[in-house]
């Protein structure tokens, strides 16, 4: 039997087989696989497809969604901020003029306060349109009118509720729409600015949105799955 006809005829691992373990980012539980290993530790070797990093730690490999990563350590930021009341805003070389609604006009002429308090800096400029003049630095590589809309969006969800249940939920929006995405090249430098600030990031947490940061291999389970043990 040739060596292609002997592959060919071992089964297939079940795609269902649980190959790695994987940890929700935005939730109770901590995102890091291993408390004990500190995110600064692992050495980063490479970004595949400008979406994971790969990185080495003594225990086994990492592979960190570099958005899910990203997303979270500008949302803790952003909270951060946000609930010390000073949020840095980063002035709009040009403000970008938007159309909304009579009904979105009035929600952001009510709450002028608490929107500027989030970073953003908006006024009206007539009965159906406003600027934006101001964003919060953190966020300076989203659209400001996507941040806008994260925020206006969760307000008027929130209904009765109120401005401050609402911000939470528009905050973890808008560090998504203002993080590292998917498709974003990072250089080795980047990668590990990551590794330390998420350091800083790992608490037990908040919000939202639950992607898994992190896949872990174990050098122990590679070890079993190649046949070395
Ligand atoms: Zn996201």
């Amino acid at each position: 039997m040739t060596h292609a006809a002997r592959a060919a005829a071992e089964p297939l691992p079940s795609i269902a087989e649980p190959v790695v373990s994987t940890v929700r980012e935005h939730t109770a539980a901590p995102i890091r696989p291993r408390a004990e290993v500190p995110w600064v530790s692992l050495r980063f070797i490479a970004q595949l497809r400008m979406t994971y990093l790969l990185c080495e730690g003594e225990d086994g490999i990492y592979l960190l969604d570099q958005h899910a990563a990203a997303e979270r350590v500008t949302f803790t930021r952003l909270l951060r901020e946000y609930e010390a009341r000073s949020v840095p805003s980063q002035a709009l070389l040009f403000p970008q003029v938007v159309d909304v609604t009579a009904a979105e006009l009035e929600l952001v002429e009510e709450r002028q306060k608490e929107i500027a308090e989030v970073g953003l800096d908006v006024r009206a400029r007539g009965a159906t349109s406003l600027s934006i003049h101001a964003v919060p630095r953190l966020l300076s590589r989203a659209s400001p009118e996507r941040l806008l809309r994260d925020l206006l969006t969760e307000v008027s969800r929130s209904g009765g509720r109120g401005f401050s249940d609402a911000v939470d939920l528009a905050l973890a929006t808008m560090a998504c729409h203002g993080s590292i995405r998917a498709g974003d090249g990072l250089s080795a430098n980047e990668a590990k600015a990551l590794l330390v600030a998420l350091d800083d990031a790992d608490f037990a947490g908040h919000c939202p949105h639950g992607r898994p940061v992190v896949t872990f291999l174990s050098y122990a389970e590679l070890e079993r799955k190649v046949g070395r043990r």
